[in-house]
């Protein structure tokens, strides 16, 4: 397992906890197509404040398509969405992409640049912050992922859960009401999956609101308030851990539970 150094855990205990803004997210009727392709055939979620909500579903069900359309990095077809109440569909892409985080499964951080000035690129770059405030928001949220002390490395001399903490640090770092996580751990060797999970767990209980989709079903039963089971571009279920893995009710969702437990 990561260890996280004793410097790094002074630090984080040390750092006053931010307090994170409410989120609330409501999708009506969402549709989306990629060409001729349906592929949101009229999705329906509540996102509650400062809940965590999992979305689970077979590979091409429409789990990342959604997360993309709820930061517009792909126009809906149709519907509504509201984040807090403001028509997400009628906000510029820029100011939404401040109010709502991501963070996918292959960091997409710059090699070049080193974790900190990772973290630092959207503050001064989106926000236009001063360098000074920046770096200090940087180093506050390199230090609630555990690497205060790796701030100078670069992604490639850090291990792949760092370079994904580094990326939960960056999208902190924006002060979102919501973030999106697409299968953030799917890509990491095994023995570092845990401790990306732990942090997104931790985040959760301090009032983070995050959308997650995961195949990560001990996770999801864990950590989510709210678990959403995706179909063929429909939510087929959904509801708390305890109803959606102990008594599911549609057919499809016992189906797709025995391949995957
Ligand atoms: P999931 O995340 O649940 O695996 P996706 O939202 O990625 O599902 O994909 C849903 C469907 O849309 C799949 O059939 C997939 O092949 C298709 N798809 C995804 N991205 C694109 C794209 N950029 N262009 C065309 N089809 C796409
Ligand atoms: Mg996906």
């Amino acid at each position: 397992l990561e260890e996280v150094s004793e410097l790094d855990q002074a630090n984080r205990t040390a750092q006053a906890v931010p307090s994170f803004k409410a989120g609330s997210i409501e999708v009506r009727d969402l549709t989306m197509a990629y060409g001729e392709l349906q592929v949101l055939k009229g999705v329906d979620l509540t996102v509650r404040p400062g809940s965590v909500t999992c979305i689970i579903g077979p590979s091409g069900s429409g789990k990342s398509t959604l997360l993309r359309c709820l930061n517009r990095l792909v126009e809906p077809k149709g519907g509504t969405l509201l984040l807090d109440g403001d028509n997400i569909l009628a906000m510029k892409p820029e100011k939404l992409r401040r109010r709502v985080g991501m963070v996918f499964q292959h960091f997409n951080l710059f090699p070049d640049h080193t974790a900190l000035e990772n973290v630092m690129l959207s503050p001064t770059k989106i926000k236009g912050l001063p360098r000074a405030e920046a770096e200090r928001i940087a180093m506050a949220r390199l230090a609630d992922v555990g690497l205060a002390s790796r701030q100078h490395h670069r992604p490639g001399s850090l291990s792949g859960g760092q370079q994904q903490r580094v990326a939960i640090a960056r999208a902190l770092a924006m002060e979102p009401e919501v973030i999106l996580f697409d299968e953030v751990t799917s890509a990491l060797d095994p023995e570092l999956v845990k401790g990306v999970l732990n942090l997104m767990a931790d985040l959760g209980t301090r009032g983070m609101t995050m959308v997650v989709v995961t195949h990560e079903m001990g996770f999801a039963r864990r950590v989510a308030d709210q678990v959403v089971f995706m179909d063929e571009g429909r939510v087929v279920e959904a509801g708390p851990p305890d109803v959606i893995f102990d008594n599911p009710q549609s057919p499809r969702l016992r189906r797709f539970l025995a391949e995957v437990l």
